[in-house]
């Protein structure tokens, strides 16, 4: 990473981005004091994220508060940890941080007791049902970009929240190995827009209401097996499309599947998910096929790694037994805090200050990215460093296996939320 300094500027090549499960690694940045600026390689997203302006350090958004009056940090730390001394059973939620944040989380949750569950939970619930039952084969975005010849997505979601994968994986003119990307084919199953930059000759759409998605491939994996005597079409499936694009996969060297959890949301939609993998599974015995699950945003990927190494499970985790107890439905933060069967809730969500702790009377510690506006004000208000702009460190990619490292752009007297956990761990 080069890092060129001009008398009020320092520009930033190769920055990667943690604002979505793609983790980008090839932005160019540009900090002028407080202000960080994409100047090339961005999206509206990482614009966004890097682009929020930085509270003024007098500013009531960057302070931190104790039932919202102003008060030293140290005073925080120590309200907080008073809190967590006296709680019966903490709920550590949102949990929107990287590697550090994530192990300093997992270990003062182990110390005290807590249930971890991270604010994307129900992503990743979706996916990990559907792995549970019935595990899946799949690839990484790296594969995807040299190798696909087609290219399945089932739903929506892609261009919304991973707004580059389409230019970097699938439109991309460079591969590893020289293959040309022209002959690509993208289908679209559901309601996904025509991404911008794909050429529209190289897109075959079949609408689907995400309802229908696992009807259709359903569908598909019957032609695909040759039983279509037992096929039972429902008004919607577009037949003659699926038949189309059996041929394609059963010629195909590289297909893979894809979409996105956090937008197929309807009951039971890890059994459109085990559908799809299956998909893969077939074709793997007369070629070679892969599934990408898709998302991810506010470290979530990233806390579901450090809470494998940490405890053997990626969320919804209760350390309050003795041991790592894993529950799905148990465990979920909205359940659990429905049911009132926790008595105080840390949130942490350092990249997005719009991302906000359930509402609700339970005392509350707030770690939270400068400038986040709070409906009511928690027993503790604690404003971090976002990670990749006010502090260096680590994030993962949503396929799990690369960890991008990340940049500090800017001076910013913030403590990150490492510090802020390791300190309050060491008052209890
Ligand atoms: S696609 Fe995602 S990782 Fe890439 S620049 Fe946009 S927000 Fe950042």
């Amino acid at each position: 990473m080069s890092d060129m300094n001009t008398a009020n500027e320092t520009r930033f090549e190769n920055v990667a981005c943690p604002f979505c499960g793609l983790c980008c690694d090839d932005l160019t940045l540009t900090a002028r004091g407080c202000r960080v600026d994409v100047v090339a390689n961005g999206c509206e997203l990482s614009r966004r994220g890097f682009g929020a302006p930085l509270p003024p350090a007098t500013a009531l958004a960057r302070q931190a508060t104790i039932q919202g009056d102003t008060c030293t940090l140290d005073e925080a730390i120590a309200y907080a940890a008073d809190l967590l001394r006296q709680s019966r059973l903490p709920l550590f939620a949102g949990l929107g941080t990287d590697v550090n944040g994530a192990r300093a989380l997992t270990r003062m949750a182990d110390r005290i007791g807590a249930i971890l569950d991270h604010m994307n939970s129900d992503a990743m619930a979706t996916n990990l049902a559907a792995v549970q039952d019935n595990g899946w084969i799949t690839t990484t975005l790296t594969e995807v970009r040299n190798r696909v010849d087609t290219l399945v997505v089932f739903g929506a979601g892609i261009g919304s929240g991973l707004p580059r994968f389409y230019e970097r994986c699938f439109s991309n003119v460079d591969t590893l190995f020289d293959n040309s990307t022209a002959n690509r084919r993208l289908y679209l199953i559901g309601d996904e827009p025509l991404p911008a930059g794909v050429d529209p000759s190289q897109v075959v759409r079949i609408p689907s209401a995400p309802q229908n998605l696992v009807n259709v491939a359903t569908t598909l994996r019957a032609i695909l097996n040759g039983n279509t005597d037992r096929l039972t079409p429902t008004d919607g499936i577009p037949m003659a499309d699926l038949q189309q694009l059996a041929d394609r996969l059963r010629q195909s060297v590289y297909s893979v599947f894809t979409w996105v959890a956090g937008d197929l949301d309807f009951p039971h939609a890890d059994l459109t998910i085990q559908t799809i993998c299956n998909l893969s599974r077939d074709l793997n015995k007369k070629t070679r096929s892969a599934a990408l699950p898709l998302g991810g945003n506010n470290g979530d990927h990233t806390f579901a790694q450090v809470c494998t190494w940490q405890t053997g499970y990626a969320t919804r985790v209760n350390l309050a037994t003795g041991h790592p107890e894993y529950d799905l439905h148990r465990y979920s933060a909205a359940r659990l805090l429905a049911a009132k069967h926790v008595d105080l809730l840390l949130w942490v969500s350092a990249y997005a200050a719009d991302r906000l702790p359930p509402a609700g009377e339970l005392p509350t510690i707030v770690l939270g990215r400068a400038s986040m506006q709070l409906d009511r004000d928690p027993k503790v208000f604690i404003p971090v460093a976002t990670p990749g702009i006010d502090h260096e460190g680590h994030i993962y990619r949503c396929d799990g296996v690369a960890t991008l490292p990340l940049k500090k752009l800017r001076s910013c007297d913030l403590p990150d939320v490492h510090t802020v956990v390791s300190r309050i761990t060491e008052m209890l």
